[in-house]
């Protein structure tokens, strides 16, 4: 699904990411781990393409996307869901949600949406979208509220719900899991469980290695832009190199 080779980014001349070459499986889920600083949201936002590469090509299913802006990389399938809260704060969670159907209803996806007649019949078409997308994270009964009224657990819910809304193809998530306590960090496992058992491609990045470990097929380690381990979360925790740059033991 995902081919990434000799990907490269600087900033003041430092390297953010440097030489990284990966391939993620149709249907996998990778765990992305490593230090603060290692390269990891750079890495995402290159794949994305909200940051552009010195070096290197980004391929989706076979196909060049490197030279793409984010929002055509976005019609081709690709959705990231950013560290940060990125959430419209003077609208609903479920117009939150609606804002990644949008996207999907212009993006030419063969979906119902566009055989429909009217706006009006779009629009409502959309908004099943939306909905499907909160009942899948467990948001409806949030549907009406002020998406900033949300706790924390729920507004990274409702993202990762705009991020499905978009009908992808490869989902990025940057750390959703941070920040969350231990029950909304068990309801969003299972989101991405669920995600997973449809099919679509997830990319994890993730500071708990015991979370990492029980979501993801594969697990790479990044260290100081560079890519320093890879397999299977089994693999990648007895790995030394990874013992000493990551788990510090
Ligand atoms: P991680 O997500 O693994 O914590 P980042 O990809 O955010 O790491 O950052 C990697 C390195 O690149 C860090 O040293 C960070 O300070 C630097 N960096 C990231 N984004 C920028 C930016 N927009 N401008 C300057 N430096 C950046
Ligand atoms: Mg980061």
């Amino acid at each position: 699904m995902l081919r990434v080779q000799g990907l490269a980014r600087s900033f003041g001349g430092v390297y953010a990411v440097r030489d990284v070459s990966l391939d993620v499986a149709d249907g996998e889920t990778r765990g992305i781990i490593g230090p603060n600083g290692a390269g990891k949201s750079t890495l995402f936002n290159l794949i994305s393409g909200h940051l552009a590469p010195d070096q290197g090509s980004t391929e989706l299913a076979g196909s060049r996307i490197d030279r793409l802006p984010p929002h055509r990389r976005a019609k081709r399938g690709v959705s990231i869901v950013f560290q940060a809260a990125r959430i419209f704060r003077h609208m609903t969670v479920r117009e939150n949600v609606m804002v990644g159907a949008h996207l999907r209803a212009s993006a030419g996806f063969p979906s119902a949406v566009l055989r429909l007649p009217s706006h009006f019949a779009t629009e409502r078409a959309i908004r099943e979208l939306a909905e499907d997308a909160l009942a899948r994270v467990g948001l409806l009964e949030w549907a009406d509220s002020n998406a900033e009224a949300l706790p924390l657990g729920q507004q990274r819910a409702m993202q990762v719900a705009r991020a499905i809304c978009a009908g992808p193809r490869l989902l990025l998530l940057d750390e959703p899991a941070s920040g969350l306590r231990s029950q909304e960090r068990e309801q969003l496992a299972r989101v991405v469980e669920e995600l997973k058992s449809t099919g679509v491609t997830i990319m994890l990045i993730e500071h708990d290695v015991a979370f990492v470990s029980r979501l993801a097929d594969r697990v790479t380690v990044l260290d100081l832009g560079s890519v320093i381990a890879e397999g299977t979360p089994a693999e990648v925790r007895a790995d030394p190199k990874v013992i000493t740059a990551y788990l510090g033991a």
